[in-house]
Protein backbone atom coordinates (compact mmCIF):
# COMPACT_ATOMS: atom_id res chain seq x y z
CA UNK A 1 0.00 0.00 0.00
CA UNK A 2 1.33 3.64 -0.97
CA UNK A 3 0.25 6.35 1.21
CA UNK A 4 1.21 9.90 0.43
CA UNK A 5 1.38 12.32 3.56
CA UNK A 6 1.50 16.22 3.50
CA UNK A 7 1.34 17.67 6.86
CA UNK A 8 -0.45 14.54 8.38
CA UNK A 9 0.97 14.13 12.08
CA UNK A 10 -2.38 14.38 13.53
CA UNK A 11 -3.84 11.53 11.47
CA UNK A 12 -0.91 9.32 10.36
CA UNK A 13 -0.79 6.99 14.02
CA UNK A 14 -4.59 6.58 13.57
CA UNK A 15 -3.82 5.56 10.31
CA UNK A 16 -1.66 2.95 11.01
CA UNK A 17 -2.93 1.79 13.43
CA UNK A 18 -6.30 1.13 11.34
CA UNK A 19 -3.79 -0.22 8.80
CA UNK A 20 -2.14 -2.73 10.89
CA UNK A 21 -5.36 -4.14 11.65
CA UNK A 22 -6.16 -4.42 8.31
CA UNK A 23 -3.46 -6.15 7.11
CA UNK A 24 -3.52 -8.94 9.85
CA UNK A 25 -7.04 -9.75 8.46
CA UNK A 26 -6.34 -9.84 5.39
CA UNK A 27 -3.21 -11.74 6.00
CA UNK A 28 -5.62 -14.29 7.87
CA UNK A 29 -7.65 -14.48 5.25
CA UNK A 30 -4.82 -15.42 2.77
CA UNK A 31 -5.91 -12.68 0.74
CA UNK A 32 -1.74 -11.02 1.23
CA UNK A 33 1.33 -12.31 1.63
CA UNK A 34 2.88 -11.30 4.77
CA UNK A 35 5.32 -10.13 3.28
CA UNK A 36 3.07 -7.03 2.27
CA UNK A 37 3.78 -3.55 3.31
CA UNK A 38 2.71 0.23 3.92
CA UNK A 39 5.04 2.16 2.20
CA UNK A 40 4.25 6.06 3.56
CA UNK A 41 5.81 9.37 1.09
CA UNK A 42 6.10 11.89 3.03
CA UNK A 43 5.51 14.67 0.67
CA UNK A 44 8.32 17.41 2.05
CA UNK A 45 5.91 17.88 5.27
CA UNK A 46 6.52 20.80 7.27
CA UNK A 47 5.57 19.24 10.77
CA UNK A 48 6.19 15.82 12.17
CA UNK A 49 4.99 13.45 9.63
CA UNK A 50 8.37 12.18 8.69
CA UNK A 51 9.40 11.49 12.31
CA UNK A 52 6.35 9.41 12.59
CA UNK A 53 6.74 7.47 9.56
CA UNK A 54 10.63 6.61 11.14
CA UNK A 55 9.01 5.44 14.42
CA UNK A 56 6.57 3.33 13.14
CA UNK A 57 9.36 1.92 10.99
CA UNK A 58 11.32 1.50 14.08
CA UNK A 59 8.46 -0.46 15.73
CA UNK A 60 7.56 -2.84 12.98
CA UNK A 61 9.72 -2.55 10.39
CA UNK A 62 8.39 -5.53 8.66
CA UNK A 63 5.00 -3.91 8.16
CA UNK A 64 5.56 -0.17 7.84
CA UNK A 65 8.11 1.50 5.42
CA UNK A 66 8.31 4.91 4.50
CA UNK A 67 9.87 7.34 1.49
CA UNK A 68 10.87 10.85 2.42
CA UNK A 69 10.30 13.39 -1.00
CA UNK A 70 13.21 16.03 -0.88
CA UNK A 71 10.11 18.55 -1.25
CA UNK A 72 6.92 18.93 -1.51
CA UNK A 73 5.94 17.68 -5.09
CA UNK A 74 2.39 17.68 -5.07
CA UNK A 75 -0.08 14.37 -4.50
CA UNK A 76 0.14 13.07 -7.90
CA UNK A 77 4.10 12.86 -8.10
CA UNK A 78 4.22 11.83 -4.36
CA UNK A 79 1.91 8.46 -5.39
CA UNK A 80 3.91 8.02 -7.84
CA UNK A 81 6.64 8.26 -6.21
CA UNK A 82 5.60 5.44 -3.62
CA UNK A 83 4.44 3.35 -6.97
CA UNK A 84 7.56 3.44 -9.00
CA UNK A 85 9.85 2.69 -5.80
CA UNK A 86 7.33 -0.40 -5.16
CA UNK A 87 6.81 -1.58 -8.51
CA UNK A 88 9.06 -4.29 -8.85
CA UNK A 89 8.97 -5.70 -5.25
CA UNK A 90 5.17 -6.41 -5.34
CA UNK A 91 2.23 -8.04 -7.02
CA UNK A 92 -0.21 -5.65 -6.15
CA UNK A 93 -0.59 -2.13 -4.88
CA UNK A 94 -3.37 -0.09 -3.45
CA UNK A 95 -2.71 4.27 -2.78
CA UNK A 96 -4.89 5.51 -0.54
CA UNK A 97 -5.03 9.17 1.09
CA UNK A 98 -3.43 9.42 4.66
CA UNK A 99 -6.35 11.02 5.80
CA UNK A 100 -9.26 7.89 6.37
CA UNK A 101 -11.28 9.35 4.41
CA UNK A 102 -11.05 6.26 1.71
CA UNK A 103 -12.65 3.74 3.33
CA UNK A 104 -10.26 1.35 4.22
CA UNK A 105 -12.61 -1.47 4.38
CA UNK A 106 -13.23 -1.68 0.61
CA UNK A 107 -9.64 -3.15 0.29
CA UNK A 108 -10.66 -6.62 0.96
CA UNK A 109 -13.01 -6.43 -2.08
CA UNK A 110 -10.55 -4.76 -4.19
CA UNK A 111 -7.71 -7.68 -3.28
CA UNK A 112 -10.38 -10.47 -4.34
CA UNK A 113 -11.36 -8.23 -7.44
CA UNK A 114 -7.58 -8.53 -8.17
CA UNK A 115 -7.95 -12.70 -7.31
CA UNK A 116 -10.80 -12.59 -10.21
CA UNK A 117 -7.92 -11.43 -13.02
CA UNK A 118 -8.58 -7.40 -12.88
CA UNK A 119 -5.71 -5.69 -13.11
CA UNK A 120 -7.03 -1.98 -12.27
CA UNK A 121 -9.65 -2.12 -9.40
CA UNK A 122 -11.24 1.86 -8.90
CA UNK A 123 -12.84 2.36 -5.50
CA UNK A 124 -15.76 4.84 -6.40
CA UNK A 125 -17.15 7.26 -3.94
CA UNK A 126 -21.03 5.82 -3.96
CA UNK A 127 -22.26 8.85 -1.89
CA UNK A 128 -20.85 12.15 -0.48
CA UNK A 129 -23.00 12.40 2.32
CA UNK A 130 -20.18 14.16 4.24
CA UNK A 131 -18.91 16.89 1.77
CA UNK A 132 -20.10 20.21 1.88
CA UNK A 133 -22.52 21.43 -0.78
CA UNK A 134 -19.38 23.02 -2.31
CA UNK A 135 -16.96 20.43 -2.33
CA UNK A 136 -19.76 17.97 -3.74
CA UNK A 137 -20.70 20.23 -6.53
CA UNK A 138 -17.20 20.95 -7.48
CA UNK A 139 -16.05 17.72 -7.79
CA UNK A 140 -18.78 16.23 -9.58
CA UNK A 141 -18.46 19.32 -12.14
CA UNK A 142 -14.92 18.61 -12.26
CA UNK A 143 -15.75 14.59 -13.08
CA UNK A 144 -18.41 15.83 -15.80
CA UNK A 145 -16.29 18.65 -17.22
CA UNK A 146 -13.70 16.09 -18.03
CA UNK A 147 -15.90 13.77 -19.63
CA UNK A 148 -17.05 16.35 -22.13
CA UNK A 149 -13.68 17.49 -22.52
CA UNK A 150 -13.07 14.46 -23.94
CA UNK A 151 -10.39 12.70 -21.01
CA UNK A 152 -11.66 9.24 -19.87
CA UNK A 153 -12.25 9.31 -16.49
CA UNK A 154 -13.88 7.10 -13.81
CA UNK A 155 -16.64 9.38 -12.53
CA UNK A 156 -16.40 9.78 -8.65
CA UNK A 157 -13.08 7.82 -8.44
CA UNK A 158 -10.16 9.92 -7.01
CA UNK A 159 -6.94 8.11 -6.20
CA UNK A 160 -8.17 4.98 -4.11
CA UNK A 161 -7.22 2.30 -6.91
CA UNK A 162 -5.34 -1.51 -6.98
CA UNK A 163 -3.11 -1.79 -9.86
CA UNK A 164 -1.03 -5.16 -10.55
CA UNK A 165 2.56 -4.98 -10.82
CA UNK A 166 1.81 -5.34 -14.51
CA UNK A 167 -0.11 -2.41 -15.08
CA UNK A 168 2.63 -0.41 -12.75
CA UNK A 169 5.51 -1.43 -15.01
CA UNK A 170 3.37 -0.16 -18.25
CA UNK A 171 2.68 3.34 -15.85
CA UNK A 172 6.77 3.41 -15.80
CA UNK A 173 6.54 4.19 -19.80
CA UNK A 174 4.57 6.71 -19.73
CA UNK A 175 7.27 10.10 -18.97
CA UNK A 176 4.95 13.10 -18.97
CA UNK A 177 5.56 15.62 -15.90
CA UNK A 178 2.02 16.88 -15.33
CA UNK A 179 0.38 14.00 -14.06
CA UNK A 180 -2.77 13.31 -13.56
CA UNK A 181 -2.82 9.52 -12.76
CA UNK A 182 -7.11 9.63 -13.02
CA UNK A 183 -6.61 10.43 -16.70
CA UNK A 184 -3.56 8.08 -16.79
CA UNK A 185 -4.96 4.67 -15.59
CA UNK A 186 -7.51 4.22 -18.03
CA UNK A 187 -5.75 5.02 -20.75
CA UNK A 188 -3.36 1.94 -19.87
CA UNK A 189 -6.19 -0.03 -20.10
CA UNK A 190 -6.57 -4.11 -19.50
CA UNK A 191 -9.62 -5.34 -17.39
CA UNK A 192 -10.58 -3.52 -14.71
CA UNK A 193 -13.83 -2.98 -12.49
CA UNK A 194 -14.91 -0.80 -9.75
CA UNK A 195 -15.62 -0.95 -5.99
CA UNK A 196 -18.11 1.10 -4.30
CA UNK A 197 -17.60 2.87 -0.49
CA UNK A 198 -19.22 5.89 0.87
CA UNK A 199 -16.17 8.73 1.62
CA UNK A 200 -16.30 9.31 5.47
CA UNK A 201 -14.90 13.06 7.07
CA UNK A 202 -11.24 13.40 7.15
CA UNK A 203 -10.15 11.85 10.42
CA UNK A 204 -8.41 14.71 11.89
CA UNK A 205 -6.05 17.86 10.22
CA UNK A 206 -7.33 20.14 7.55
CA UNK A 207 -7.81 19.56 3.29
CA UNK A 208 -4.18 19.90 2.05
CA UNK A 209 -6.40 20.91 -1.39
CA UNK A 210 -7.99 24.36 -1.24
CA UNK A 211 -9.37 25.49 -3.89
CA UNK A 212 -6.45 27.42 -5.19
CA UNK A 213 -5.58 23.64 -5.71
CA UNK A 214 -8.66 22.35 -6.89
CA UNK A 215 -8.69 24.60 -9.42
CA UNK A 216 -5.02 24.09 -10.77
CA UNK A 217 -5.52 20.08 -10.33
CA UNK A 218 -8.23 20.64 -12.58
CA UNK A 219 -7.14 22.80 -15.29
CA UNK A 220 -4.04 20.67 -15.52
CA UNK A 221 -6.23 17.18 -15.47
CA UNK A 222 -7.99 18.86 -19.11
CA UNK A 223 -4.99 20.46 -20.53
CA UNK A 224 -3.14 17.03 -19.96
CA UNK A 225 -5.59 14.95 -21.61
CA UNK A 226 -7.48 16.81 -24.06
CA UNK A 227 -7.01 19.44 -27.02
CA UNK A 228 -10.59 20.00 -27.20
CA UNK A 229 -10.31 23.73 -26.22
CA UNK A 230 -7.90 23.67 -28.78
CA UNK A 231 -10.67 23.01 -31.22
CA UNK A 232 -12.82 25.18 -29.75
CA UNK A 233 -10.67 28.23 -30.61
CA UNK A 234 -10.99 26.84 -34.18
CA UNK A 235 -14.47 26.67 -34.29
CA UNK A 236 -15.35 29.62 -33.13
CA UNK A 237 -13.32 31.25 -35.37
CA UNK A 238 -14.75 29.38 -38.16
CA UNK A 239 -18.57 30.00 -36.87
CA UNK A 240 -17.26 34.30 -36.77
CA UNK A 241 -15.36 34.10 -40.41
CA UNK A 242 -19.10 32.22 -41.31
CA UNK A 243 -21.26 34.92 -39.44
CA UNK A 244 -19.28 38.00 -41.36
CA UNK A 245 -21.31 36.55 -44.68
CA UNK A 246 -23.97 37.95 -42.82
CA UNK A 247 -22.34 40.39 -41.55
CA UNK A 248 -21.57 42.05 -44.55
CA UNK A 249 -24.86 41.17 -46.19
CA UNK A 250 -26.50 43.18 -43.42
CA UNK A 251 -23.94 46.25 -43.79
CA UNK A 252 -25.20 46.36 -47.41
CA UNK A 253 -28.92 46.51 -46.77
CA UNK A 254 -28.11 48.91 -44.36
CA UNK A 255 -26.13 51.18 -46.73
CA UNK A 256 -28.54 50.43 -49.81
CA UNK A 257 -31.37 51.33 -47.55
CA UNK A 258 -30.24 54.69 -46.31
CA UNK A 259 -30.08 53.94 -42.64
CA UNK A 260 -25.88 53.23 -42.37
CA UNK A 261 -23.97 55.98 -40.91
CA UNK A 262 -20.98 56.63 -42.88
CA UNK A 263 -17.86 54.14 -42.74
CA UNK A 264 -20.25 51.88 -40.49
CA UNK A 265 -20.52 49.42 -42.98
CA UNK A 266 -16.70 49.15 -43.93
CA UNK A 267 -16.48 48.93 -40.10
CA UNK A 268 -18.92 46.55 -39.54
CA UNK A 269 -17.26 44.15 -41.93
CA UNK A 270 -13.91 44.37 -41.19
CA UNK A 271 -14.40 43.30 -37.58
CA UNK A 272 -16.20 40.13 -37.87
CA UNK A 273 -13.76 39.20 -41.14
CA UNK A 274 -11.10 40.00 -39.40
CA UNK A 275 -11.77 38.76 -35.82
CA UNK A 276 -13.00 35.33 -37.26
CA UNK A 277 -10.17 35.06 -39.31
CA UNK A 278 -7.74 35.55 -36.37
CA UNK A 279 -9.52 33.31 -34.07
CA UNK A 280 -9.30 30.79 -36.91
CA UNK A 281 -5.55 31.11 -36.90
CA UNK A 282 -5.18 30.85 -34.00
CA UNK A 283 -7.15 27.74 -33.82
CA UNK A 284 -4.62 26.46 -36.55
CA UNK A 285 -1.49 27.01 -34.88
CA UNK A 286 -3.30 25.83 -31.99
CA UNK A 287 -3.88 22.33 -33.97
CA UNK A 288 -0.07 22.36 -34.49
CA UNK A 289 0.67 23.24 -31.12
CA UNK A 290 -1.98 20.29 -29.60
CA UNK A 291 0.05 17.81 -31.50
CA UNK A 292 4.00 18.77 -30.51
CA UNK A 293 2.14 18.34 -26.84
CA UNK A 294 1.05 14.82 -27.56
CA UNK A 295 4.71 14.03 -29.16
CA UNK A 296 6.87 15.38 -26.90
CA UNK A 297 4.56 13.30 -23.89
CA UNK A 298 6.19 10.17 -25.28
CA UNK A 299 3.33 8.25 -24.08
CA UNK A 300 3.85 4.67 -25.20
CA UNK A 301 1.96 4.25 -28.75
CA UNK A 302 0.46 0.78 -27.47
CA UNK A 303 0.10 -1.34 -24.78
CA UNK A 304 0.68 -5.41 -25.37
CA UNK A 305 -1.86 -7.81 -23.20
CA UNK A 306 -0.27 -10.88 -24.18
CA UNK A 307 1.29 -12.93 -26.92
CA UNK A 308 0.37 -16.31 -27.92
CA UNK A 309 2.82 -18.81 -28.72
CA UNK A 310 6.50 -17.93 -28.54
CA UNK A 311 6.11 -14.66 -30.39
CA UNK A 312 6.42 -12.61 -27.13
CA UNK A 313 9.13 -14.51 -25.79
CA UNK A 314 12.04 -12.15 -25.90
CA UNK A 315 9.68 -9.86 -24.82
CA UNK A 316 8.51 -11.36 -21.30
CA UNK A 317 12.27 -12.71 -20.71
CA UNK A 318 13.11 -9.23 -20.18
CA UNK A 319 9.91 -8.91 -17.81
CA UNK A 320 10.00 -12.08 -15.92
CA UNK A 321 7.95 -10.76 -13.11
CA UNK A 322 5.37 -9.85 -16.06
CA UNK A 323 5.10 -13.62 -16.68
CA UNK A 324 4.88 -14.59 -13.43
CA UNK A 325 2.18 -12.43 -13.00
CA UNK A 326 -0.04 -13.56 -15.60
CA UNK A 327 0.10 -17.03 -14.57
CA UNK A 328 -0.19 -15.97 -10.89
CA UNK A 329 -3.33 -14.10 -12.07
CA UNK A 330 -4.76 -16.87 -14.61
CA UNK A 331 -3.67 -19.50 -11.71
CA UNK A 332 -5.78 -18.42 -9.20
N1 LIG B 1 -1.09 15.25 -0.23
C1 LIG B 1 0.24 15.16 -0.61
N2 LIG B 1 0.86 16.28 -1.10
C2 LIG B 1 0.21 17.47 -1.26
C3 LIG B 1 -1.17 17.54 -0.90
C4 LIG B 1 -1.80 16.41 -0.40
O1 LIG B 1 0.86 14.11 -0.50
O2 LIG B 1 0.82 18.44 -1.71
C5 LIG B 1 -1.76 14.04 0.31
C6 LIG B 1 -2.45 14.22 1.63
O3 LIG B 1 -1.58 14.01 2.71
C7 LIG B 1 -3.54 13.17 1.57
C8 LIG B 1 -3.89 13.11 0.09
O4 LIG B 1 -2.78 13.70 -0.59
O5 LIG B 1 -3.08 11.90 1.98
C9 LIG B 1 -5.17 13.83 -0.25
O6 LIG B 1 -5.17 15.13 0.29
P1 LIG B 1 -6.41 15.73 1.07
O7 LIG B 1 -7.06 14.70 1.90
O8 LIG B 1 -5.97 16.96 1.80
O9 LIG B 1 -7.37 16.15 -0.14
P2 LIG B 1 -8.99 16.13 -0.15
O10 LIG B 1 -9.39 14.78 0.35
O11 LIG B 1 -9.43 17.23 0.74
O12 LIG B 1 -9.34 16.35 -1.58
MG1 LIG C 1 -8.83 13.92 2.03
Amino acid sequence: MVIPCYNEEEVLSETAARMRDKYLSLEQQKLISPESRIVFVNDGSKDSTWDIIKDLHAASPELFSGIDLAHNSGHQNAVLAGLMTVKDLCDISITMDADLQDDINAVDEMVKKYYEGNQVVYGVRSARKTDTFFKKFTAESFYKFMKLMGADVVYNHADFRLMSRRVLEELSGFKEVNLFLRGMVPLIGFQSCSVFYERSERFAGESKYPLRKMISFAVNGITSFSTKPLKFITATGFIMSVMSVFAFIWAFVAKFAGFAELGWSSLLCSIWLIGGLQLFCLGIIGEYVGKIYAEVKHRPRFIVADFLNDLGAEFLDKNSGTTEHNSQTNGQ
